[in-house]
């Protein structure tokens, strides 16, 4: 839906300052006091959930409870955690750990649904005391990655992926995010009398992308209802980060993780003998030529301060020193924040193609695919929630992040209702870890409790705090 302000507009339910107005940290995000007619930030959230949501959290002591329950569970949430990390599987195919995670929401009680966006898991916590509902989201599915770490219960799994045999691993931390998840569900299941509305558990397949020609993912499982029956007013989610230490949280307000597009392009010329260039199109210049302009589109096309990027990961073309091959293949990937970036990104790769591939004589194709949309953190649930991080985790332990050019699919959920997605410390003092989808990749098991902790008393003063909002209208 778009917004009729001439100020800014309305895209994936939120507003975005256009190209040529002033930027704001240099990022392209709407001002959260901006209104204007038609200009629900959230067009799907009711307007007395939005009241609640501006309302700030009161800081309230520690919740002995969860604690308790924390230092009571934590044990056997790592067990699982090892568990997980040991038996990773791909995306769409979390077969044995959908498994894993039914079984324990239903020892807890928990309302179990299974095969959502194939192998999605779903629980539905009712707590004793009336409220709205909130949904909290955990990604279960590992890479194609051949582990390289120290760990005991390191995993051993290969497989064959895209014709390449290589090991599998969870190199980006979602056994810790599924293993903390499942951890919220065991500590507040224990303290569901005291609940005032309903807990929404989303366990998430392939969140890094489903396999070449399946859907999967975030979207799907909005697409397949998960956001509905019932439907929760805010949704939380957590991801491990490599370079924060243990012990530590960071959030980013407003735009947090950018727009993920894949592009494959084939430049198309003429074969020849490498001695006759003048009798063949020659499509490794021409796609030279394309790697460079396309760099032009960042550096040329756009304001200076708008995020994004464009990269080339792949640059494949001929088979002998002396043939010019009859062509050339790129793909990549595209980042950025702003809808109307995204756009001029798209249509100058069009054209720099169309001009370069005229002027050499040849021809090209290009597919361009929109994966993900940027994550954006709901600004007054950020507001209304960075308090209880402070005091669960400690003041002094909550980073406020720069939003990187990183993606993430929780943006389909956040899209939809208000969402809050803070990071993970995972790094032990004394130990170090490659960065995310590294052979050594580590994530403390010190981690688990931490998050546990963070969520279980995020997902409670939300409800506490719209429960004392609706007694005090
Ligand atoms: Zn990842
Ligand atoms: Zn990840």
């Amino acid at each position: 839906m778009r917004c009729a302000c001439p100020r800014a507009q309305l895209v994936f339910g939120r507003r975005f300052r256009p190209l040529d107005a002033p930027a704001r940290r240099g990022l392209a995000w709407e001002e959260p006091n901006h209104s204007c007619s038609g200009g629900l930030v959230h067009q799907s959230v009711p307007v007395a959930a939005l009241a609640a949501l501006l309302a700030p959290v009161v800081l309230a002591a520690q919740n002995p409870t969860v604690d308790a329950a924390v230092e009571r569970t934590s044990a056997e949430i790592i067990e699982l955690r090892h568990q997980i990390h040991q038996n990773p599987e791909l995306g769409n195919r979390e077969f044995e750990t959908a498994r894993l995670v039914a079984s324990h929401l239903e020892k807890l009680g928990i309302e179990v649904q299974t095969g959502v966006a194939h192998t999605g898991v779903v629980g539905i916590l009712r707590g004793g005391r009336p409220g709205p509902v909130v949904a909290v989201r955990a990604d279960m599915d590992a890479l194609p990655v051949t582990e390289d770490t120290p760990y005991p219960f390191k995993s051993l799994v290969r497989t064959t992926y895209l014709g390449q045999d290589v090991g599998v691993s969870h190199a980006c931390g979602h056994d810790i995010h599924t293993a903390v998840q499942l951890g919220v569900a065991s500590v507040l299941a224990g303290m569901r009398d005291q609940i005032p509305g309903t807990i929404k558990f989303i366990f998430q397949p392939a969140e890094e992308g489903p396999p070449p020609g399946e859907e999967g993912g975030a979207d799907l499982m909005v697409a397949e209802g998960v956001l509905e029956n019932p439907r929760p007013i805010a949704i939380f989610g957590l991801h491990t980060l490599a370079g924060l230490e243990l012990g530590r949280v960071g959030y980013t307000e407003g735009p947090a993780l950018a727009a993920v597009d894949h592009f494959r392009i084939t430049v198309q010329g003429t074969q020849s003998h490498g001695a006759h260039p003048h009798l063949g199109v020659d499509p490794i210049v021409m796609a030279s030529q394309v790697v460079m302009a396309l760099q032009t589109i960042r550096s040329r096309n756009l304001p200076p301060l708008e995020p994004s990027v464009v990269t080339v990961g792949i640059m494949n073309g001929g088979t002998r020193f002396n043939i010019i091959p009859d062509e050339v293949y790129l793909e990549g990937t595209v980042r950025t924040y702003n809808p109307d970036v995204r756009d001029i990104v798209e249509r100058r790769m069009g054209e720099i193609l169309e001009g370069i591939t005229a002027a050499g004589g040849g021809t090209f194709a290009l597919d361009y695919e929109r994966i993900t949309p940027a994550t954006i953190n709901d600004i007054a649930l950020t507001r209304k929630m960075v308090p209880t991080l402070e005091r669960v985790i400690g003041a002094d332990k909550v980073d406020v992040l720069e939003p990187t050019m990183g993606g993430e699919d929780f943006a389909y959920y956040a899209n939809e209702i208000p969402g809050f997605f803070f990071r993970l410390g995972m790094v032990a003092p004394g130990t170090t870890s490659g960065g995310h989808h590294t052979p050594d990749f580590q994530a403390d098991d010190g981690s688990v409790p931490v998050g546990m902790r963070a969520m279980a008393n995020l997902l409670l003063d939300f409800l506490e705090a719209h429960a004392a909002d609706a007694s005090n209208r």
